[in-house]
């Protein structure tokens, strides 16, 4: 679906009325593709006295090939020229912020810097977590982080995003910075990421496999799963693992499934018969599997089960994507209409969590598709919000349970993104949401998928328990 405002926005007379009449600038956002370099510039990292995680991501990002500013250096020069070098990132290391006084070292640092981000720059904050704050001074000036980065968010423009980063102290913090930094997160912004120490647990290994044929066996079984805490590969971090996705074959699924290619896994991609065509075009494209099944059948979880086991005798990644809406206000909502839904986008990912969550080894990643309306709610998607919602809810129950086993459990909330499925929103309500949020744009399938890869990534066995939006840090349930 083209957005003819933003195509107008970026052309040379739309980008000078657009600045005369302070329209919504929806500048091109960097996206990822395979070969790029993490960040299109040098990276400043400071740090509130007393901040104990600036010397680890210095360490990671020079490691990782970035050029970072001298703090110092780059101080001086924000203050004696008008224009400074340009910046791709300012990182900032909040965790030596005990109390609201010392919140003033984030307004210096901001204050001096805010002008020298390049396009789709970035903004990470660093702190700890308010609950694990030991004195309540702290707590405070911790959770106060939050109001100014999500204003950062809105404040920055030109394609920047913000992040507040809560981590633990031996929270394993690479996959997340390369996340956040990379073209790989264009569309998430303004939001808060809890990570926590590694999930591990003593490998246990799933119920042993069928053996299949050796001219049936899929490549994925030659190589083994990477486990969590040996080297990642960060160009194919899921090679050798199996992937499971489910409403595959158009929209967001068909994107998580191809970027969970990309990065190397074997991927199932499951939609319902009556899509066999395009999910087995996209099986095809991706050297996958294509496996139809209706998520709702009342066998789907043992046959599903079934299939996974006697094929690959695990699955390392689940992705519960598949999803409908049914919308109409509550006083004219069918039941049927409330059933499908929550049966859908809730009910048979419980049911199928319960077949198939003992086929996740450690270093499994459980990953669900919630929906800002989730959070937010919605006129007329009351069924869609409370499934939504409940998945949300299904994340928090799951998380503790799963990390003693080694697995994370995570949710995505996108908010408006060009499918299928927003191409029939009445033109209003869609032009509506494609501005109101602080990238002034739609998001793109690929976001979420990318977003999803992060947390399958065995780099992230620190990231359980969030939900993080893909909204362009939308107005709407902020
Ligand atoms: P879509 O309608 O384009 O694709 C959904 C896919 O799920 C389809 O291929 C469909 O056949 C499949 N599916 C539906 N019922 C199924 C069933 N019973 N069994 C197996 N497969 C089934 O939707 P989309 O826009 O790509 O959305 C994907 C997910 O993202 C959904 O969970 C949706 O709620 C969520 N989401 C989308 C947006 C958005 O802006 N598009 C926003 C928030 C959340």
């Amino acid at each position: 679906m083209v957005d003819r405002y933003a195509t107008f926005a970026n052309s040379a007379a739309g980008k000078a009325l657009v600045k005369r009449l302070g329209l919504p600038a929806p500048t091109t956002l960097r996206r990822y593709s395979p070969g790029d370099p993490l960040v299109t510039g040098p990276v400043l990292v400071d740090a509130a006295p007393g901040g104990r995680l600036a010397p680890a991501i210095r360490k990671i990002l020079d490691e990782a090939g970035v050029v970072l500013r001298d703090p110092v250096a780059a101080a001086v020069e924000a203050g004696a020229s008008e224009t400074p070098g340009r910046l791709a990132a300012l990182i900032f290391d909040a965790t030596g912020v005990t109390s609201s006084d010392r919140l003033r070292t984030l307004y210096d640092f901001f204050h001096a810097h805010a002008r020298t981000l390049l396009p789709s720059g970035r903004v990470i904050v660093l702190g700890t977590a308010p609950e694990d704050c030991a004195a309540p001074r702290e707590a405070i000036a911790q959770r106060a982080l939050e109001g100014l980065v999500r204003s950062i968010g809105k404040e920055f423009g030109r394609g920047s995003t913000a992040q507040l980063v809560y981590a633990a102290p031996d929270a394993p913090l690479e996959s997340t910075l390369r996340f956040l930094l990379s073209g790989r997160s264009a569309y998430v912004s303004g939001q808060v990421i809890r990570i926590g120490p590694a999930v591990t647990a003593a490998p246990t290994e799933p119920a042993a496999p069928a053996e299949p044929a050796a001219q049936d066996r899929p490549a994925a079984q030659d190589a083994p799963a990477a486990q969590d805490g040996s080297p990642v590969d960060w160009e194919r971090p899921l090679a050798g693992r199996v992937a499971l996705v489910t409403g595959a074959a158009r929209g967001i699924g068909a994107a998580i499934a191809r970027v969970l290619a990309r990065d190397g896994a074997r991927v199932i991609a499951l939609d319902v018969p009556a899509a066999g065509e395009p999910l087995a075009a996209l099986a095809n494209e991706i050297r996958g599997e294509a496996l139809q099944l209706d998520v709702t059948a009342a066998d789907a979880p043992d046959r599903l089960a079934g299939y996974l086991r006697d094929r690959h005798g695990r699955v390392d990644v689940v992705v519960h994507n598949a999803g409908i809406t049914r919308d109409r206000t509550l006083g004219r909502m069918t039941a049927e209409q409330w059933d499908s839904v929550i049966d859908v986008n809730l009910s048979s990912q419980e049911r199928i969590n319960d077949a198939i969550l003992e086929l996740l080894p450690a270093g499994g990643r459980l990953i669900q598709v919630s929906s800002m309306n989730g959070i937010a709610g919605n006129r007329g998607q009351a069924n869609y919000a409370a499934s939504k919602a409940g998945v949300i809810g299904l994340v928090q129950v799951l998380a503790p349970t799963l990390a003693a086993r080694g697995v994370t459990v995570n949710a995505v909330a996108p908010g408006f993104i060009e499918t299928p499925m927003t191409a029939r929103m009445p033109v209003p309500l869609r032009e509506a949401s494609r501005r109101l949020n602080s990238l002034s744009q739609g998001g793109l399938p690929v976001d979420v998928a990318e977003t999803i890869a992060w947390f399958a990534s065995p780099g992230s066995s620190g990231v359980t328990g969030n939900v993080v939006r893909v909204c362009g840090q939308s107005l709407i349930g902020a």
